[in-house]
């Protein structure tokens, strides 16, 4: 397989499905809408896990799991929730099948095994853990319950991408229970600010606070709180929600818990989640028209090096000082291959590890044996030069910070010259046209004109952003008065 990408310039929705197959991270399946993630794919999603993880249980949290199918008297219990993952469930109907006698060689569904119940395969865990919370909470003394949950989820998307919008995806939910509002707010509000953190300190990806729109909020929210990114190509992307979801939870399920003045109370809720989707979100911020950038935090492999030889005893004398530098890296905490395959050409590898992303990659010859060097290439801004084998180890451990930031640096001067304050419709519709972004603009706060806006322009409001001042303004839809600017875009 050809290891160059179509260009972004030319074709970018091309360009992500080449990188995420080339660069060996995902690939299509033999079930419509999902994916296979392949070794080297899901080596950074387990990173993406173990940090967030770990930041999770520094907050009091502590992993659970609850079962993959939902009884459909539970999954409707809650309304709004029901409703609005109603269009995309798949449902288990039966649970057997038997020999067509028509043909002995197929498989039918065996019209007796009908389950009494049918079973929603989740595509969220409300229901089912709420329907437990219920026997676990009786008194003020059960409360807070804080529990995440790492799963896969199915939600049957019509328009789907590698990544980003799959049938079947990979999670994190939190599932959290309250004695107070109050509390409850404070817990969405400090799991947005922890995706918002991790975002930016580990993927470093920018991203904006804020909160969603009425018509954009979760089904069952009563507020969403949600970080948004923005992609290379102008779109936006939803990287992380976090939701407080008031006692709708505990009204459906009858969740209720005696306070410290012995009375009933509903319990109150939040859940939290972030997907594979982030792994889309990483490659269309960083990326570039040679492969996948990775940020040093986040790659399986910091560095890579490569032997440059013509004979076997060059590769003997390569390979002794190349394997000294692997383990004084290591021995530093870097993580390092030494790649000696001999059924791969030197030119090869660079371009496989390019592909890959590999943030810094050394190339050790006979002529470097001689002189006590190393060729150092950067990924990210594609720049060699010769170090000194003695001085590789602390140059390197300063490169991989300097890499973190000025990916961050890179991605956030990008993101911030792409929001754009329009005050006219008509300013609105041009940006948008030639621009992208995200466009801050003055909105009368009604679903009707959201809604207009999305149906003239496909953008939507990606968040009603936090820290913003207020500003007095006339919608610039309506002209109707306004007290703050939003973000639209065009988002994946
Ligand atoms: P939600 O439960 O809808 O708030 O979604 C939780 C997280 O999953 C958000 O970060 C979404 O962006 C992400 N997400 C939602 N649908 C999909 C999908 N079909 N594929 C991948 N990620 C998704």
């Amino acid at each position: 397989m050809s290891k160059s990408l179509t260009k972004r310039s030319e074709d970018y929705s091309k360009w992500y499905n080449e990188l995420v197959v080339k660069a060996d991270l995902a690939e299509n399946s033999a079930v419509r809408g999902s994916m296979v993630i392949k070794p080297y794919g899901y080596a950074i999603w387990e990173k993406v896990q173990a940090q967030l993880d770990k930041r999770f249980k520094e907050t009091g949290h502590q992993n659970a799991y609850f079962p993959l199918f939902v009884p459909k008297s539970l999954f409707e219990a809650e309304e709004k929730n029901a409703e609005g993952f109603a269009k995309e469930c798949a449902i288990v109907t039966h649970y057997r099948l038997k020999t067509d006698p028509e043909d002995t060689s197929k498989l039918i569904v065996d019209p007796e095994a009908k389950l009494e119940e049918e079973l929603i395969v989740r595509p969220t865990s409300e229901a089912i853990i709420w329907s437990t919370y219920k026997n676990w909470i009786q008194s003020y003394r059960d409360l807070p319950i804080l529990i995440n949950q790492w799963a896969n989820v199915v939600r049957w998307e019509m328009r789907t991408r590698l990544f980003l919008r799959t049938a079947e995806f990979l999670w994190q939910e939190g599932h959290t229970a309250h004695a107070t509002r109050q509390e409850a707010i404070e817990e969405t509000v400090k799991m947005n600010n922890i995706y918002a953190e991790f975002a930016e300190e580990f993927m470093a990806i920018p991203v904006i606070k804020g909160r969603k729109s009425e018509s954009e909020k979760f089904a069952g929210a009563e507020e969403t709180y949600c970080i948004e990114a923005l992609m290379q190509d102008g779109k936006a992307l939803q990287a992380g929600t976090s939701h407080f979801l008031g006692q709708n939870f505990a009204k459906a399920f009858d969740v209720k818990f005696t306070n410290q003045e012995g009375k009933q109370e509903l319990v109150w809720a939040t859940s939290w989640g972030v997907s594979t989707r982030l792994m889309g979100a990483l490659i269309m911020t960083h990326s570039d028209d040679k492969g996948l950038v990775l940020p040093p935090k986040l790659a399986p492999q910091q560095v890579v090096i490569v032997p440059i030889y013509r004979s076997n005893e060059q590769f003997e004398e390569v390979s002794k000082v190349a394997k000294e530098i692997q383990t004084k890296l290591q021995n530093a905490g870097i993580s390092v291959k030494f790649d000696d395959r001999d059924t791969h050409k030197p030119g090869w590898k660079f371009a496989q590890y390019e592909l890959q992303g590999v943030p810094l990659r050394i190339a050790i010859g006979p002529k470097d044996i001689e002189n006590g060097t190393v060729e150092l290439a950067r990924r990210d801004t594609l720049t060699k030069e010769f170090v000194a084998q003695e001085e590789l180890t602390i140059k390197i451990q300063n490169l991989l910070v300097e890499i973190q930031d000025s990916l961050f640096f890179k991605a956030k001067a990008f993101r911030d010259a792409n929001i754009t304050e329009v005050d006219t419709f008509d300013d609105f519709k041009k940006t948008l046209k030639n621009k992208g972004g995200f466009i801050s603009a003055h909105w009368d706060g009604t679903t009707e004109t959201e809604q207009k806006i999305k149906e003239l322009t496909k953008a939507t409001i990606r968040c009603i952003p936090e820290n913003t001042k207020n500003e007095l303004g006339k919608c610039v839809f309506t002209g109707a008065a306004s007290q703050q600017r939003v973000l639209f875009a065009k988002a994946y």
